[in-house]
Formats: structure tokens, C-alpha cells, sequence
């Protein structure tokens, strides 16, 4: 059956029950707790093509697709052939294999700039070695980041900054020190000038720029034209590097990535999520005379256990193989018709909305005009977004749990997913309309 009514969730919620005993939260990565929606977290079975099933039999069409892997939808045959053989012929031998030749490749292959990628088992470990690299590299600490930009749970990287031209970043969560947080500058995004002025002002002491190639992680925010490509100029006058983290973008915008519709060439790259296929793998890389600086080619430590485990990467290797031309044109005709049926439904149901949209990445922003950076995304109505989840959720729509983070489309929707899409549209955007405002404290 399709659709769930809060009443038989009966499963999951003994589960949770069960999790928060033994586990923070009941959750092994935050947002899956449902905190900013409320409610019981759906713990899931089953996944196949654009449908998963919950531990009490409810199905729902998936817009989080795992957080971006899942691109071919759910269990795809092929994939799950690569792994099955995979496993068959040993879980991990901690020496160099075929497979991750293959992978590297193919990364390569797709994204020109790239020359040499090294793999690794996540994507907050691209980052990390992509911003030791080139501190590595260039001899300097200070590194640049945007706002509402997320790379991960990297120390340097989760330096918070409130509102301003360029604020020096404080240590926004506990456990990330001062020293860690004085050198990560946080700008807003999108702000060109704001980095032009940090770099006249510290430009011997910056190591790197790091941006989301496109934002995806405060909603769906694109770059204006000529911000990555000002990012570059700016990296280049300088002497520092320009990491662009495709993690979220990379192999799911575009066969190339964000870089396959912009064409800026970053120095650094990382990737993760779709190249990944849903099992831990991940990639950093870029150009060659920097990537000669790690060990054991140079000086640059980096390594890991399980980095460029073959299972993993014949998941990895097989998606992306299917990964066609076909898919792509499948991902951003789907995007557009997710599109206009928020489009469709929220107009209808009378709620201030803009659609934001990076590519194929979509996300709802509840106020007039486009986000263009973390303080717009954070000024919009985000109190109607909890009841337009529940609402999506009980009529058999998984959408993430939180109006910051970008729903997540895969090639396997089809007619009938979307007729379940289509409708639920019309309740949530009815349940946003009526939702108010919480009191201001
Ligand atoms: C998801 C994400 C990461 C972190 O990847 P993990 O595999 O969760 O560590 C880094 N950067 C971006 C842009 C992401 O979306």
C-alpha cells in the first residue's frame, strides 16, 4: 500500500525506541532523526527503482535517493550483479586491485581537469585531504568557505560565522578549537566582492577557496555567472588553490558534474555520493603537480584501510558505466517535472514559493524571489516546510526531512511515481498554506 497515516508507524518507532538506547539520537547521521520536522524517523527495509519500504510495509517514492547516490534508483540489477561478484571474490585485501584503476579512469575521463583522484571511504574525507593537500602544496593555513556551504564534518570546515562581509569564522559546534576555527575565513556565498577584499587583505596567508560547485546543502542555491569563474581568477592572482567540492553535483548534474555545465576548472576536486553507488567510497583530485605532492609520491600524508575497497567501487564503477547520456536527460526531465508540480500545487494552495534549482538539484524556498545565499535560505518561511513533509510523507512521498537540504531525483521515476507525487502535492501544499508562523520569542 501506498501512504501512512501517523497511527501504524508502529515498527519504526520500536526501533527508534530502541536506537536512542544504544545510539546518539537513534540515528547515525543527524538529519535522519526528523528533528526539524518532528515526528517518527521511517526506518526503511527495502529500496527498488524509485520506491522504498518501511519497517511497517508502507511504500513511498523516494526524493533523497540516499542523499544523491542512487541515481539508477534503487537495487539496480547491474549494480547489484557488480557487488554480488564482487563480494565473491574477497571483501578487501588491502593491496592495489584492477577495479580502482578502472574507477580512476573513469573520474578522469569525465571531468578534464581532474588528472590524478585519489580514493578514499567518504566524502568529508575528500575534503579533509583535499584541504590538507593544499596546505600541503602552498605552504599556508588560511582556508576560505561559504556559508550555508557544507564539505562534511571536517574541523576546519564547520566554522560557522553569523552575517557580514567577512567575518572570521568561531567555532560554531563544540570540539572544533579556536586555532582550528581562526583559520577558516566563512564568507557569504555568492558575495565576489566579499572574497576580493579577504584576499587583498590576507591573500599571502590563504591556502584555498572551497565551494559546492553548486550549494545544495542550505536548499538548491547556483552560483550567479562568474562566481566560480571569479573564485578561479581570484585562487590564480593569489597563489592559492580553488577546491570545488562536486560531491553533492559531481556525476549528477551532468556526466560531468556541475564542471560539465560551467566549465570553470577548479585546481581541486571532490567527489562522492553518486560515484560511490551507495556502498563508502569517495575520490579527491585534480591537477597533476599538486596530487604529486601526496604521499607515497610526496610529502603530503593520506591513506586509509579500506580506501578503494572493491566492493565499493564496483558499485561505484557500475553506476556511473550506466550512467548514459539517457540517464541524464532522464534526471533533468524528471527534475523539471517535480518542478512543475511543486510549481503547480503551491500556486494553486495560494503559498509564497520560489522553486530553487541548480541543475537537477531542487529544492522549495517559502518566500518571493530567489535565495542567492544562507541568510536569504534562513529568512524564509521555513516553519511551513514540517507540515508539507508529514503531509508528502503520509501520502507516500519520502522528501528529506529538512527545507534546507535539496530533494534528490533519480532516473527510475516514472508515471506511476509521479501520479503518487502528483497526489500528495496538492494536501502538503494545503498543509503549508495553513501552517503559521511560531511565536516570536
Ligand atoms: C555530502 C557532502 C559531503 C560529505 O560527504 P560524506 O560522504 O557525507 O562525508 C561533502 N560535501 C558536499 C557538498 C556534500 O554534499
Amino acid at each position: 500500500m501506498t501512504g501512512t497515516g501517523t497511527s501504524s508507524v508502529g515498527r519504526s518507532a520500536e526501533l527508534f525506541a530502541r536506537a536512542e538506547q544504544v545510539v546518539p539520537g537513534g540515528v547515525n547521521s543527524p538529519v535522519r532523526a526528523f528533528r526539524s520536522v518532528g515526528g517518527t524517523p521511517r526506518f526503511m527495509v527495502a529500496g527498488s527503482g524509485p520506491w522504498l519500504t518501511d519497517a511497517d510495509g508502507h511504500r513511498y517514492v523516494d526524493l533523497v535517493s540516499s542523499w544523491g547516490p542512487m541515481i539508477l534508483g534503487h537495487a539496480h540489477p547491474a549494480v547489484v550483479e557488480a557487488v554480488r561478484e564482487a563480494a565473491s571474490a574477497g571483501l578487501s585485501f588491502g593491496t592495489p586491485t584492477g577495479g580502482e584503476v578502472d574507477l580512476a579512469e573513469e573520474l578522469v575521463r569525465r571531468v578534464e581537469p581532474v588528472e590524478q583522484v585519489r580514493l578514499v571511504n567518504s566524502g568529508t574525507e575528500a575534503t579533509m585531504s583535499a584541504v590538507r593537500l593544499a596546505r600541503g602544496f602552498t605552504g599556508r593555513s588560511v582556508v576560505v568557505k561559504f556559508a550555508g556551504c557544507y564539505h562534511g564534518h571536517v574541523d576546519a570546515l564547520l566554522a560557522e560565522a553569523g552575517s557580514g562581509v567577512a567575518t572570521f569564522g568561531l567555532p560554531s559546534t563544540p570540539g572544533v578549537t579556536g586555532a582550528q576555527a581562526t583559520d577558516t575565513i566563512v564568507l557569504p556565498y555568492n558575495d565576489l566582492d566579499g572574497v576580493a577584499q579577504v584576499f587583498a587583505e590576507r591573500g599571502q596567508d590563504i591556502a584555498c577557496v572551497i565551494t559546492e560547485a553548486a550549494a545544495g546543502n542550505m536548499g538548491a542555491v547556483a552560483p550567479d555567472d562568474g562566481f566560480n569563474a571569479g573564485l578561479k581568477r581570484l585562487c590564480q592572482a593569489h597563489g592559492a588553490l580553488l577546491i570545488i567540492d562536486e560531491v553533492m553535483t559531481g556525476f549528477r548534474v551532468s556526466s560531468a558534474g556541475w564542471y560539465g555545465l560551467e566549465g570553470v576548472a577548479g585546481d581541486l576536486y571532490c567527489f562522492g555520493k553518486v560515484m560511490s553507488g551507495g556502498l563508502p567510497a569517495a575520490a579527491f583530485g585534480g591537477r597533476a603537480d599538486v596530487m604529486a605532492q601526496l604521499a607515497p609520491a610526496g610529502p603530503v600524508y593520506q591513506a586509509g584501510t579500506l580506501a578503494g575497497n572493491p566492493v565499493a567501487v564496483a558499485a561505484g564503477l557500475t553506476t556511473l558505466r550506466h550512467a548514459t547520456p539517457e540517464v541524464y536527460t532522464a534526471l533533468d526531465a524528471n527534475a523539471d517535472r517535480l518542478h512543475g508540480l511543486f510549481t503547480d500545487a503551491l500556486t494553486e494552495a495560494g503559498v509564497v514559493h520560489t522553486i530553487q534549482r541548480a541543475g537537477s538539484l531542487i529544492s522549495i524556498r517559502f518566500a518571493e524571489g530567489v535565495g542567492r545565499d544562507y541568510d536569504d535560505m534562513r529568512a524564509a518561511e521555513t516553519w511551513r516546510f514540517p507540515p508539507f513533509f508529514h503531509a508528502l510523507l503520509d501520502h507516500g512521498v519520502y522528501a528529506p526531512p529538512s527545507v534546507f537540504e535539496a530533494c534528490f531525483i533519480s532516473a527510475a521515476l516514472d508515471d506511476d511515481a509521479f501520479s503518487v507525487i502528483a497526489d500528495a502535492l496538492p494536501v502538503a501544499a494545503r498543509a503549508a498554506a495553513a501552517a503559521t508562523a511560531p511565536e516570536a520569542s
